[in-house]
């Protein structure tokens, strides 16, 4: 039996993605290569049908952190003062990534389930203290969907540039693209986009791939580089050929069911399949529907059940979930709805949870 994986990526992935991955041996320096690496970057500015000659898909070789450090590295000046916004394990991600290369920045802190305090940051804006803010759209620990339109509003309005991690939404969710704020947004293959890891990417706006960091802090991690490649059919480094043969074949897949609204719509409702089962088993949601993405949401485990017992329980059945992060570890679960999962899938599912929620704990 093949195993579901409802943990946030890497995803279950279809049998094309698949096939796609092993299909063919490339060498990265040929036409046949170029014609994928322009294809696929094509593709990923086609998901939320952005405007080529505003902005650049620039792809490397990584898991989201790696497209989160590149952004972080190659995009903010020496002079830049960064805001970050934290309410989870990634927005503290970003922090830890300002500090490691040396980034002049303030972390603004919040509980790990609470929202942003927009007027908070309004005001710490309005000091002109800050020349950019980095934030996570999707905060993953809690399944928080963060207000990024109104976030990218704000920062127009005081002139601050916003680097978002959309890694656990980009494909699914509403990006504010269209906010003159919003520099850039890194992503990866294999979480809404049912890819396979090993290649992610960062969505920047054209003009700015001007604003080199010189010297740059990184050489493998130098967008500008990338993109000065990319755009001339070549390839500063060795590319992770067989993710973007298979990312290739996903973006398709995606275009072909309907592209982020129909994939938005779709998770939404197995979402709401599982959280009625759960909640009919007497388990209660970490934050409410409303507050939560359509990819991911987190679950407090009942008294009288623990983490591993559900985790086992649900493995046995052909079901990976995800536990808490950091203090959340203990009480909570995660199920996200990425991936191919189909309705078999899902009854089998429906199933499960009422088998591990009403056995008798112990
Ligand atoms: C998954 C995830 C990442 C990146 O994780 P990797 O393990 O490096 O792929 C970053 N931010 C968010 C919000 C995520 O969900």
């Amino acid at each position: 039996m093949r195993a579901i994986l409802l943990n946030p990526g890497p995803v279950s992935i279809s049998e094309g993605v698949r096939r796609a991955a092993v299909a063919s041996d490339l060498c990265h320096r040929e036409g046949e290569y170029f014609d994928l690496q322009d294809r696929v970057r094509g593709k990923l500015t086609d998901v939320y049908q952005l405007d080529s000659a505003c902005w650049v898909a620039v792809m490397l070789g990584g898991s989201g952190t790696t497209a989160l450090e590149a952004m972080v590295t190659s995009l903010l000046p020496r002079e830049a003062r960064l805001l970050v916004l934290e309410n989870g394990v990634y927005g503290e991600r970003l922090s830890r990534l300002a500090e490691i290369h040396g980034v002049d920045y303030e972390p603004l802190r919040h509980g790990w389930p609470d929202a942003w305090d927009l007027p908070r940051v309004a005001a710490a804006l309005a000091s002109k203290a800050f020349t950019h803010v980095a934030a996570v759209h999707h905060e993953t620990t809690t399944g928080r969907l963060n207000p990024v339109a109104e976030l990218a509003q704000i920062c127009a309005r005081h002139g601050a540039r916003l680097l978002l991690d959309a890694v656990a939404s980009f494909g699914a969710e509403d990006i504010p693209f269209d906010s003159p704020a919003l520099l850039a947004c890194a992503a990866t293959a294999n979480k809404c986009l049912h890819g396979i890891p090993g290649v992610c990417f960062v969505l920047l706006r054209r003009p700015d791939l001007d604003l080199a960091v010189t010297p740059p802090r990184s050489l493998t991690l130098d967008l500008t580089l990338w993109a000065r490649h990319q755009q001339q059919r070549s390839t500063p480094f060795t590319p992770p050929v067989n993710a973007l043969l298979a990312l290739d074949q996903a973006l398709s897949e995606l275009q072909h069911a309907g592209g982020w609204k129909a994939r938005h719509a779709g998770y939404h409702r197995l979402a709401e399949e599982v959280a009625r089962q759960l909640e009919a088993l007497g388990v209660e949601a970490l934050l409410p529907a409303s507050a939560s993405s359509c990819v991911l949401r987190a679950w407090r485990i009942p008294p009288g059940h623990d983490y591993q017992q559900v985790h086992d329980g649900l493995k046995r059945r052909g079901f990976v979930i995800y536990g808490g992060q950091g203090h959340l570890a203990s009480g909570m679960f995660r199920i996200s709805t990425m991936g191919d999962i189909g309705h078999y899938d899902m009854e089998r599912l429906l199933v499960a949870l009422q088998d591990v929620f009403s056995s008798t704990p112990g």
